[in-house]
């Protein structure tokens, strides 16, 4: 056999052998400019939406400026037409019919805007030791240790008894006081040090404090409580019994900014997932010609805790607006679900150098290596995965690189590392096909994460890509 020369070894790697490159690689200068761009709406977008009630209103501010109009039942539609529905003001589904009936199926992308954060309790005030606090339930998957002596804020409303609502928002803006959770001082955390890091501190320990400046006489007791209600009541008119039928969250009191010397990155609270719901969102709004298909985007609530729920993604609140907009041209839902294809979009885990241990190289996600698709998610052998099929990668592929899309393929982890799971199963159940893509995210779940401009573009790329797909 004849020694291969130089040229025709490169040229059969190039061929037969997998050529992933870093983005910075493929991106040219006018579309690193169109990153930059969209980031710092993706920035402002964070900044307006910390809970999955800000964020929905954010999302319908966006979506009106586009065009998209509420949406009532039996509204006739045509294609072109613009429409949204939103769900107890914690999730919303948008959809721009297409020229096509969707007897021939929707473009779906999915992703979910609520993010973990610590609740809190229905009762929640209480003063020990004359410092007052409020007691907190944590939501989603966190590591309790990250959130203790962070200055935090606090969003969400008070639901009163005569049907109106109060608006909560404290720690937010310049100027505010901020809440915090404290933490033990190294001199006396010996015997702390000595725990596992799951157990350091304990739920019950995450409570937030709120004051210690006593109101009355020194004979009289719950001096700091009844200071602090007293401020609440005269900033939002509650009382005590008010909080039990409110919903307030404590979330970490930071902006979203760049990280890096380079400004590659950009560290922020909840990414996760509101990430991958921005560029399904962009996507859609950006749509300068009327789709093929009907482009649908939810953006939904309750998935860091299992998409359970009339606001979570196997709510029947998704069927009954595709249902209504199938009644419009008389198709039956069933029909129109097993002709759709639906974009999972949630947050992957991107390859952090700190942690080698935990990552399989050849099948992890890399910051700058575009949006990663995941075939399945999982835990234990893929369980709680829906396990897309080989034709739906191959189709996803082809959109991708038809669109010059930058993507990359992998798992959460090594096996039986740990593993997670999205709401791609609940569209799935649903006989949609569907494929789980997203943003690769370090410290996911942190109270400050952070993600590649590159790979928060290469997103709503291939959002764009979904929605715009022909066949
Ligand atoms: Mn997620
Ligand atoms: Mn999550």
């Amino acid at each position: 056999m004849e020694p291969m020369d130089k040229d025709a070894f490169k040229q059969l790697k190039e061929t037969l052998l997998s050529g992933r490159k870093n983005g910075y690689d493929r991106l040219n200068g006018a579309e690193l400019e169109a990153m930059e761009d969209y980031c710092t709406g993706y920035k402002a977008f964070l900044d307006a939406g910390k809970t999955e009630r800000l964020c929905a209103a954010e999302v319908i501010r966006l979506a009106e400026t586009a065009g998209y109009r509420p949406y009532s039942r039996r509204l006739a539609l045509s294609a072109g037409d613009k429409v949204y529905v939103c769900n107890r003001g914690k999730a919303v589904m948008l959809a721009c019919i297409g020229k096509k009936p969707l007897a021939e199926g929707v473009q779906i992308a999915a992703a979910h805007i609520d993010s973990p954060r610590l609740d809190l309790k229905p009762n929640p005030l209480y003063e020990d030791s004359e410092l007052a606090y409020f007691k907190t339930h944590y939501y989603g998957g966190i590591r309790k240790y990250q959130w203790v002596t962070i200055p935090l804020a606090l969003h969400g409303v008070a639901a009163l008894k005569d049907g109106t609502r109060v608006t909560v928002r404290i720690g937010e803006d310049g100027g505010e006081p901020r809440l915090v959770i404290t933490d033990l001082l190294p001199h006396l955390g010996a015997a702390q040090n000595k725990k596992p890091l799951a157990e350091a501190v304990p739920g019950e320990t995450l409570n937030l404090l709120l004051g210690s400046r006593p109101i009355g006489g020194e004979e009289e007791s719950g001096r700091v409580k009844l200071a602090v209600m007293k401020l609440l009541h005269d900033k939002y008119g509650i009382v005590e019994d008010d909080l039990t039928s409110a919903e307030l969250e404590a979330v970490p009191a930071v902006k979203a900014c760049d990280i890096g010397l380079d400004r590659s990155m950009i560290g922020a609270y909840g990414h996760d997932d509101r990430v991958c719901a921005y560029a399904a969102l962009r996507a859609l709004l950006d749509l300068e010609e009327t789709p093929e298909k009907t482009a649908v985007c939810i953006l939904a609530d309750k998935e860091e805790i299992g998409s359970d729920g009339v606001t979570g993604m196997q709510s029947a609140a998704f069927d009954t607006f595709i249902e209504d907009l199938c009644a419009a041209q008389g198709t039956a839902l069933r029909i129109c679900y097993e002709k759709s294809f639906c974009l999972s979009a949630d947050v992957t885990a991107a390859y952090d150098p700190n942690y080698p241990d935990v990552f399989e190289k050849r099948n992890e996600s890399q910051l700058n290596y575009g949006i990663g698709l995941c075939k399945y998610t999982g835990a234990r052998g893929k369980s709680g995965a829906s396990d897309a099929d080989a034709e739906t990668v191959a189709y996803v592929r082809r959109l991708f690189d038809e669109a010059g899309v930058i993507w990359q393929i992998s798992e959460l982890g090594k096996v039986d590392a740990g593993g997670g799971g999205t709401v791609a199963m609940y569209m799935a159940n649903r006989n949609i096909t569907t494929l789980d893509a997203g943003v690769p995210v370090l410290s996911m779940h942190a109270p400050f994460e952070t993600v590649s401009k590159l790979d928060c573009y290469e997103t709503y790329k291939g959002m764009k890509a979904v929605f715009q797909a022909g066949n």
